[in-house]
């Protein structure tokens, strides 16, 4: 199956995602590091306490204690872990001049910035990059990979880079690229969420009749 395909079909069957949800790039870049390892909801409680306490700014978190800071990250869980890599991005975000400035960057220098950071991986990272600063970077995640392997389209045992550059390749390029990533990005974590789960639900799903893997 053309990767371009398995688009269009997740496309019709889940419609838009509308990602990311964020009211500021920041607060994207934000949701990027506390998602790790943790379900959306729990982000969105946080994030709630972040704003509760007027602390949606990267240079009202850098001032503001580690314990602080922490206590209000606790229901993205690793609250301590969060906090340090949060701290670790604002002190960057706001040396380098903040969103005009780093906008400016070209995505590799963005990128390898970002991977230099404490805690941000290559997820993370593409993350920011496609959702905050609006960069064509496909992002790849757990399940990315479980659904293209499902599907036959890759081995799975990739490295995350070639993953990353080999879908970016099989997509098609042009003006649109950014808004079809944001888009396809999302609709993977919707399908792979709700119906390819790790017990994959193959009766309703859109891509059962050419899906190597289809259990009915
Ligand atoms: S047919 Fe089944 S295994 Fe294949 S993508 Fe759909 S849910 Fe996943």
């Amino acid at each position: 199956m053309q990767i371009t395909a398995v688009y269009r079909k997740l496309y019709r069957q889940h419609g838009p995602q509308h990602w990311w949800p964020g009211e500021t790039p920041f607060e994207v870049m934000v949701g990027a590091v506390l998602t790790q390892n943790t379900a959306w909801s729990n982000v969105e409680k946080a994030i709630a306490n972040l704003r509760a306490a007027r602390l949606l700014d990267a240079a009202a978190i850098i001032r503001t204690r580690p314990a602080r800071l922490a206590k209000l990250l606790t229901p993205s869980g690793y609250f301590n872990v969060k906090a340090r890599r949060l701290r670790s991005l604002c002190a960057w975000y706001v040396e380098q001049g903040g969103f005009d400035a780093l906008s400016q960057r070209d995505t590799s220098r963005l990128r390898s910035e970002l991977l230099a950071l404490h805690g941000i991986g290559p997820e993370t990272a593409d993350d920011i990059l496609l959702y905050a600063f609006e960069r064509p970077v496909f992002v790849i995640d757990a399940y990315t990979r479980r659904l293209f392997k499902r599907l036959g389209l890759i081995a799975g045992d990739e490295t995350y880079e070639a993953l990353r550059a080999g879908v970016e390749r099989r997509l098609a390029r042009g003006d649109d690229r950014i808004a079809l990533f944001n888009e396809f990005h999302a609709l993977i974590v919707a399908h792979a969420k709700n119906i390819c789960r790790p017990r994959p639900r193959c009766e309703v799903c859109c891509l059962a009749r050419t899906c190597p893997a289809t259990v009915v």
